[in-house]
């Protein structure tokens, strides 16, 4: 809760209680912000004259009360009055959705904290993954990934061929029909992740490569979900607009399973006016409209991932899309990816994409499956062979690619674009950088070497591997897909293939984190639009 003076409302569990016009002021603000941020021909019209842009619009706001959500200017000030214990000056409808947004980035961070495996070893994993993604990525992109447990395709391919798809979703090819045995084996799956991964999977969802509405059946799936979890998944689309009446009823239907967001994927304006006509503002308020026509990021208001089919359109549309010196994904799961049409299953976890990863994500392990048995087998075989829980005294220890390292006499640092680590108190420092930087010796090694150049006792070596180890700082990139640049969404191989990982851990980075986060430029309205998804992100 902020310094606000006004009485707030959640808006993401039951409305029951919230005043019609609390609503109101949210969702007429959040649909104001879709077509400013998206449409410049709107943002020509509300230059010339807003009274009548709003109008419209059928935005029951004043320009007074909408201009400090879209100008940055007067978002300071706004912010200043806040601070300064004067938020009775400021128009309630400007804070109602500050605090709509607070909420979704609480509950964004709230269900990245939540999602805790049953499995220690995976557990130990997801925690390392989200301290080399805040390395890797910097801490502004990492805090965008919630490390979902699970992502379930339910087709092959996808129907709606985006050029920019971040994971290169191939052509549609075929979905799972909900018939009698493939609900039995539905369920079935469901059961053996709930075994495997946890209670935990429930953040799961159900789509990737994919879009759910694709699936003529996905409502029943959704509802098997529930019934197994007692959570809906967040429905991602980029077809609402599609069939209006069939998208209502699966909106519905989310909401009267309580789910918190969905979003529909905005990739031409016409879809955005086709939805803002098809639905009110108050149907849609937990619903997310990510912009992603070409309208917003030419503006250079929203750019996309260079990730996925979008690197092959970087010479072409480079405009459009995030530069390549910035890290770029969409993948939001460090844990399982599921294809029901193939019946295959691969450990995943996000990385900056390149030519080596163009998807976004490495790929640890893969296998495919026929029955719920041999998935809960090879799941768990997934884990033994490529999952480990510690630092063995015979692991190689090799730095990151992407981590520098500066020692002086006695002080040591590792640093990486969104995390450092210092040590103090290390006798010839710049001895150990060494050591580290050949990525060629062992712990045990390493620790000899230690003790006898510098006197240092093994276990003190031996605490500062382990931390640079939980803080995600040790190389654990699995081999390189078969032929690099080639890595797709869809193809599988029979059995497991172990990662080959150097390391593995349990805790969390511990207290000498150093956060060298990015500051966020994007203009203020495509910033709010931009601070919420609570699953993939857009795509
Ligand atoms: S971005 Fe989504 S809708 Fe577009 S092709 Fe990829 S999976 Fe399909």
């Amino acid at each position: 809760m902020t310094r606000q003076s006004a009485p707030y409302y959640r808006l993401l569990g039951d409305l029951s209680d919230v005043p019609a016009e609390y609503i109101r002021d949210v969702s007429h603000m959040k649909r104001f912000l879709e077509r400013w941020t998206m449409d410049p021909k709107y943002q020509e019209a509300f230059a010339s004259d807003p009274e009548a842009a709003l109008t419209d619009l059928g935005i029951d706001l004043t320009p007074a009360e909408v201009i400090p959500l879209m100008d940055r200017e007067a978002a300071m000030e706004a912010t200043r009055l806040v601070r300064a214990g004067r938020a009775a000056e400021v128009p309630p409808a400007v804070l109602r959705y500050r605090y709509f947004i607070h909420e979704k980035v609480e509950h964004r961070r709230r269900q990245r904290a939540v999602t805790v495996p049953g499995d220690p070893r995976l557990r130990a994993w997801r925690e390392r993954m989200i301290n080399r993604c805040i390395g890797e990525l910097g801490q502004d992109r990492a805090d965008q990934i919630v490390h979902a447990p699970a992502a379930i395709e339910l087709s092959k391919g996808c129907t709606v061929g985006c050029w920019f798809c971040g994971v290169a979703a191939p052509k549609f090819d075929s979905t799972l029909k909900y018939t009698e045995d493939n609900g039995r084996l539905w369920r079935e799956c469901l059961g053996v992740l709930a075994e495997v991964y946890g209670i935990a999977a429930r953040s799961a969802f159900l789509y990737w490569a994919t879009d759910p509405l694709d699936n003529p059946d996905y409502e029943h799936f959704l509802a098997d979900f529930y019934d197994v979890f007692g959570t809906c998944p967040q429905t991602t689309t980029a077809q609402g607009q599609k069939d209006i009446e069939r998208t209502r009823r699966i909106l519905q239907l989310a909401h009267s399973l309580n789910s918190p967001v969905d979003r529909f994927s905005i990739i031409a304006l016409n879809s955005l006016y086709r939805i803002h006509e098809g639905f009110t503002p108050e149907e849609l308020l937990r619903v997310e409209c990510v912009p992603q026509n070409k309208e917003s990021a030419t503006a250079g208001l929203v750019r996309k991932s260079n990730a996925g089919r979008a690197r092959k359109f970087a010479a072409k549309r480079g405009n459009e899309l995030v530069s390549e010196e910035q890290s770029s994904t969409i993948a939001c799961v460090s844990g399982f990816l599921f294809n029901m049409v193939e019946r295959s299953v691969k450990l995943i976890t996000p990385c900056n994409a390149s030519e080596r990863w163009p998807l976004g994500y490495w790929v640890i392990a893969q296998g495919t499956f026929d029955t719920a048995d041999e998935l809960r087998t090879l799941m768990r075989s997934m884990i033994d062979e490529s999952v480990r829980d510690s630092l063995g005294v015979l692991d190689t220890v090799r730095l990151r690619r992407d981590v520098k390292i500066v020692a002086s006499p006695e002080r040591l640092r590792v640093v990486s674009m969104g995390l450092g680590l210092a040590f103090d108190d290390q006798p010839q420092a710049p001895e150990l950088a060494e050591l580290l930087a050949a990525g060629t010796y062992t712990v045990e090694q390493v620790a000899l070497r230690r003790r006898e150049s510098a006197g240092v006792p093994p276990a003190q070596t031996l605490a500062v591997l382990d931390r640079l180890f939980l803080g995600g700082f040790f190389d654990e990139e699995p081999p390189a897909p078969q032929s690099a640049g080639t890595q797709s969404a869809g193809t599988q191989s029979a059995g497991t293939q172990s990662a080959g990982t150097q390391s593995a851990g349990t805790q969390s980075a511990g207290s000498g984190q150093e956060s060298t986060g990015q500051e966020n430029a994007a203009p203020e309205a495509a910033r709010l639009l931009q601070l919420t998804g609570t699953s993939r992100s857009a795509r």
